[in-house]
């Protein structure tokens, strides 16, 4: 059993006794695995099915687990419970556990526990996933044994159990921060807070932005903390003056002297005293969202002490994430561009942007009450033709109907690729972008992605 001997201050949450884990996709099964290792007594709980990659890793590890229910008198029993960020804290068994006074905590509160390592966590509404992968990328490169972690592959607690690293970057969603006690970035970056997940959040804008500047709630002193002078919520909420850490701004629009700054087609960054600069023509990724995420992971980098020249090989080299503005195929000088992660109008509205000819965009799913009208000026620029690809298309149609001269609906997506094939002529992008969640024709965003690449082959 950890005590709290081991880690000072965690006293009063490291009880001995029962964890129960809630929910048991990859960070429940990284908590389970975890806490096994340290001593407690483990039980899985999972309302859904468990994905039999899950249910064999639990059984090897010896911990029990059920599914399809809540064994609701079992689950009182806890001390300590870890909660999968799926489940809303709204949920009748975790208001249940509140109210006895049973901690209940979200995975990465957990694995924070057990590890020393310098950790970088990553949150934001867009760019999590790019800046995360960058980041850790140009780290490694530079001759850190970092792991990558979070939302991105294996969770955090099942790299501490198994695959113990010096130091993390972590991909962190909103939900997982709903879940900290002390969990403490010693460098945390938000790339930016745009309305996405809000039904979680009643509506409200300020809770959702207030969740994810809990990433910076126990920072010291000696902690950074990297964001979007850009973004207005975030400029609105952080200042140097009103947080413990010391910030560090990156920006496209306002220049500076410390952080980050365009001039021209200049990157500069400014950490402690020392310059480096880089242009954005050697970037490996294209669009201006991705010299942001260049310029966070970049002060990351160097605020970790990685040699200016080493960072600027790495974003040279860098290979960006799949489904995010991923080029597929150039077919008869038409380029075929998959950008499935785009689940949002800010995601999407940077998409568009980066475009640099005229544009058959693919775009439609399952609507989460999106204003498309920041999108409106991009459309009239570069769109050429809208392919609308989901079950109900009212909303789009509604919205870009009159600023567009085509417009198709259809609702598969092989169907969709040969329209956008029959459209576009010499020297034109077919984009896929879809500004919606993905769950009326696909089961996700990769699905959606996948589907996309394998109908452009097949042409
Ligand atoms: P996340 O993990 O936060 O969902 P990703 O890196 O997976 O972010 O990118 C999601 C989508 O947002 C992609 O379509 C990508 O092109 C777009 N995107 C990436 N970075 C940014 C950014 N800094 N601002 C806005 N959109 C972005």
């Amino acid at each position: 059993m950890g005590t709290g001997k081991e880690y000072p201050g965690m006293e009063p949450l490291l009880k001995d006794g029962l964890l129960v884990v809630l929910g048991s996709g990859e960070s429940g099964v990284g908590a389970a695995l975890l806490g096994k290792q340290k001593g407690y007594e483990v039980f899985v709980s999972d309302k859904g099915q468990i994905a039999e990659k899950y249910k064999e890793v639990l059984i090897q590890a010896g911990i029990p687990w059920e599914e399809g229910t809540h064994t609701i008198g079992r689950v009182l029993q806890a001390t300590l419970c870890v909660k999968s960020p799926g489940i809303p804290d709204t949920a009748p068994l975790v208001v249940a556990l509140t109210q006895r006074g049973i901690p209940v905590i979200s995975e990465i509160e957990f694995a924070s526990w057990f590890s020393n390592a310098t950790l970088v966590a990553i949150t934001g509404s867009n760019g999590k996933t790019t800046t995360a992968m960058l980041t850790h990328h140009l780290l490694v490169e530079g001759g850190l044994k970092a792991g990558l972690a979070g939302n991105i592959g294996n969770s955090f607690a099942r790299m501490v159990a198994e695959d113990p690293h010096p130091c993390y970057v972590l991909e962190v969603s909103s939900f997982q921060l709903d879940g900290i006690r002390r969990f403490r970035p010693h460098i945390g970056v938000i790339t930016n807070i745009t309305p996405d997940h809000l039904d979680r959040y009643g509506n409200q804008m300020e809770l959702y932005t207030r969740s994810k500047l809990r990433l910076a709630e126990n920072m010291q002193q000696t902690d950074h903390l990297v964001y979007d002078r850009d973004c207005p919520v975030l400029s609105e909420h952080i200042s140097p003056e009103g947080m413990q850490p010391q910030v560090w701004p990156f920006s496209l629009e306002e220049q500076g002297t410390k952080g980050a700054w365009l001039d021209q087609d200049m990157i500069y960054i400014q950490t402690d005293n020392t310059e480096m600069q880089m242009s954005t023509d050697s970037l490996a990724l294209e669009g201006r969202h991705n010299i942001k995420n260049t310029m966070a992971a970049a002060t990351v980098a160097r605020l970790l002490g990685i040699r200016k020249e080493s960072i600027r090989q790495s974003v040279a080299n860098f290979q960006g994430a799949p489904h995010r503005l991923e080029k597929v195929l150039k077919i008869h000088h038409v380029q075929y561009i998959n950008d499935s992660k785009a689940t949002n109008v800010n995601a999407t509205y940077y998409a568009l942007e980066s475009m640099t000819a005229p544009t058959v965009w693919i775009v439609g799913g399952v609507d989460k009450g999106n204003d498309y009208s920041a999108l409106m000026p991009l459309v009239r620029e570069k769109v050429k033709a809208i392919i609308c690809l989901g079950v109900d298309n009212t909303r789009i149609l509604e919205a870009f109907g009159r600023a567009v001269d085509l417009v198709v609906e259809t609702v598969a997506m092989s169907e969709a690729v040969k329209v956008a094939y029959k459209i576009a002529e010499r020297g034109d992008t077919v984009l896929l972008s879809p500004a919606c969640a993905s769950f009326d024709l696909f089961k996700n965003y990769e699905d959606r992605g996948d589907q996309f690449k394998e109908a452009v082959k097949a042409l």
